[in-house]
């Protein structure tokens, strides 16, 4: 096990609006979100990783420049001629935002269609993090195919991180979601589920029995996120934590999750404690959720300057 870490998922273009039916392209998903503010946090001895499928278009070859310019490797990246990258774009209308997508023939979607190919990426990492995203938009029959090469790669040492992140658009019905997101929780070392999604879709009367839910399934380390509220958590060896997010003005929510999972594990990964590690990751989503977007460089030059003083 080595100082490499991976994020395995889709990456899609954005389209933001900037008025006057203009829009600004950007490139963002949850999996993506997390690498990025890794990258970002963690030492340069650290290499942080992105595995996904690409088209071979320019807009595919321009979504793989910004990753490898964020200074995340892009080893892990595979290229098909026979598809391209999603894309979704993002309407405002009396301040609210909503999102429509085109991403039902990504490439990403064959992340896990050549395994072999697929466990020689994950082999060797210390940590693999991948989502309920990932699994949503990996072909169905490709879906065991992901869920043994994950598994595999726990056998050898490997942490598995995984972030269930509900969205029942991608799924047939909520049930097939459910489901599948359970299984998947079970090659899990850590689960960083949101407990709202979950209270939602599997009736979770309380915070503890949505951790209870993915300690049965054998994570070694629960963490339940819950927006402003506090998080409640668990690890094997250190026992059960609660931690209340810094208190502050949200205007955007928008990978949240992901950089509290980010803020969480560049702490873990450099051997801090559950408890501080926790704190780490509301710090920085707490600065992510007071600026507009997804990827807000502000926010990691906020959080490491506070720790280097
Ligand atoms: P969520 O996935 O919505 O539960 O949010 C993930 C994490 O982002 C939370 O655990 C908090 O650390 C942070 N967060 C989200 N919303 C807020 C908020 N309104 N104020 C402060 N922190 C927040």
């Amino acid at each position: 096990v080595t100082n490499r870490v991976l994020a395995i998922g889709e990456c899609m273009v954005e389209l933001a609006p900037v008025g006057d039916a203009l829009y600004r392209r950007g490139f963002a998903g949850d999996t993506y979100n997390f690498a990025w503010y890794l990258r970002r946090l963690l030492p340069a001895e650290w290499h942080v990783g992105y595995g996904t499928w690409l088209g071979t278009d320019a807009v595919s070859d321009e979504l793989e420049a910004a990753i490898a310019g964020a200074g995340i490797d892009t080893a892990a990246i595979r290229r098909t001629d026979a598809r391209t990258v999603g894309l979704y774009m993002i309407e405002l209308r009396d301040g609210e935002r909503s999102f429509t997508y085109w991403r039902s023939q990504s490439a990403a979607r064959l992340l896990a269609s050549d395994a072999a190919w697929l466990e020689a990426q994950l082999e060797g990492a210390a940590l693999v993090l991948f989502s309920g995203i990932t699994l949503a938009v990996v072909e169905p029959e490709h879906r065991a195919a992901l869920l043994a090469a994950l598994a595999r790669a726990r056998a050898d040492g490997t942490v598995i991180a995984f972030d269930p992140n509900l969205r029942p658009r991608l799924w047939p019905d909520a049930r097939t979601m459910c489901a599948a997101l359970m299984q998947a929780a079970e090659v899990a070392d850590v689960a960083l589920p949101s407990f709202e999604d979950e209270r939602r879709y599997f009736g979770d009367a309380t915070i503890d029995a949505t951790l209870e839910r993915y300690r049965a399934r054998g994570a070694r380390t629960v963490v339940v996120k819950n927006g402003a509220d506090a998080i409640a958590a668990w690890d094997v060896d250190e026992g059960k934590a609660r931690l209340q997010p810094p208190r502050v003005a949200a205007v955007d929510t928008t990978a949240a999750g992901d950089s509290f999972n980010a803020g969480f594990f560049a702490a873990r990964l450099r051997g801090a404690s559950l408890t501080d590690a926790l704190g780490a990751g509301a710090r920085l989503a707490a600065v992510v959720v007071g600026h507009p977007g997804a990827l807000v460089p502000a926010a990691v030059d906020a959080v490491t300057a506070r720790e280097t003083r």
